[in-house]
């Protein structure tokens, strides 16, 4: 991953699902935003756009970077799954969260 201010290139560990169950450490660094981003050495921070699945006990949330049509495809895989509860498809990271934080506010 290169460092959009200054070039640097550095690596990064992408995760693209999330149990909380079985990776508690994952879903804290996503609520603290620090999940898939790029911290490079100059300070510059950058979210990657990543998809990445959110799976919790018939709650799956899908993030879906890349537009309208990427949106699409992740309902559209949620529907062949065949898979039940709380289905959302999200363009981003930050729009997984504040749907997480509304449902844990509504239960
Ligand atoms: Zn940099």
């Amino acid at each position: 991953m290169t460092c959009p201010a200054c070039g640097t290139t550095s690596d990064v560990v992408l995760v693209q699902t999330i149990d909380p169950r079985e990776n508690p450490a994952d879903k804290a660094k996503l609520l603290a935003g620090e999940l898939n981003m790029l911290a490079c050495t100059c300070g510059k921070r950058s979210q990657l756009a990543v998809q990445l699945l959110y799976q919790d006990a018939g709650f799956y949330v899908q993030v879906c970077p890349g537009g309208d049509d990427a949106l699409e495809a992740g309902a559209a895989a949620f529907a062949a799954a065949g898979v039940t509860g709380t289905l959302r498809v999200v363009p981003t990271q930050n729009a997984l969260v504040a749907f997480w934080k509304r449902q844990k506010e509504a239960v």
